[in-house]
């Protein structure tokens, strides 16, 4: 059986430029570029788990709150926090030099609350349909994307996509398959 590539055109997510993508996964045109990539992504962690920490510390009974709480649990950044302030969007005190406070009630009704990092999205429940008109068969597979058997297995295991034997076949659902592999028909 002839090795079948997975190549695909993507922009790189850093640099912008083309390249051929070698997996599924590969969103970045270099070493380089995916190592930029994990740093960013480290960096915005560490970010977040320092504010889920003063959000933490935010007394539950207290309306006024201070800058650096309200950016904590809303992410508006203090320039945008103190034009609110200047325009008397929100109400505030100011209890000394660097002291003001400001309304969590108010602010909540115009932001949404910065998406913490400690809440992991929850895995979506797809519904599948295994009636073998709406799949492919591993067979079929192969042809229409060029890929070989053992790496379709592979990416059925990976991405935990559901499959279905009745006698010899094995059936996958195709909107899975076709998502997949999108950009990969011949
Ligand atoms: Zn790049």
């Amino acid at each position: 059986m002839p090795a079948a590539k997975f190549e695909i055109k993507r922009k790189c997510q850093i640099c912008g430029e083309e390249f051929l993508a070698k997996t599924i996964e590969s969103w970045y045109c270099s070493p380089r570029c995916s190592k930029i990539a994990w740093k960013r992504r480290k960096d915005e962690e560490k970010r977040n788990l320092r504010l889920d920490e003063v959000v933490k510390g935010i007394p539950k009974d207290q309306d006024y709150i201070k800058v650096s709480e309200a950016y904590a649990l809303f992410g508006i950044s203090r320039d945008t926090l103190y034009r609110l302030i200047r325009k008397e969007t929100i109400s505030h005190m100011n209890l000394g030099t660097n002291q003001i406070r400001v309304s969590k009630a108010e602010l909540m009704k115009l932001y949404p609350l910065r998406k913490k990092a400690l809440t992991k999205p929850k895995p979506i429940v797809k519904l599948y349909s295994l009636e073998p008109k709406d799949c492919y068969t591993i067979g079929e597979i192969t042809e229409k994307f060029l890929v070989n058997e053992s790496t379709v297995y592979l990416h059925i295991r990976k991405y935990s996509i559901p499959t279905r034997q009745i006698g010899n076949f094995v059936y996958v659902p195709k909107k899975e398959i076709d998502n997949l592999y999108k950009g990969m028909k011949r």
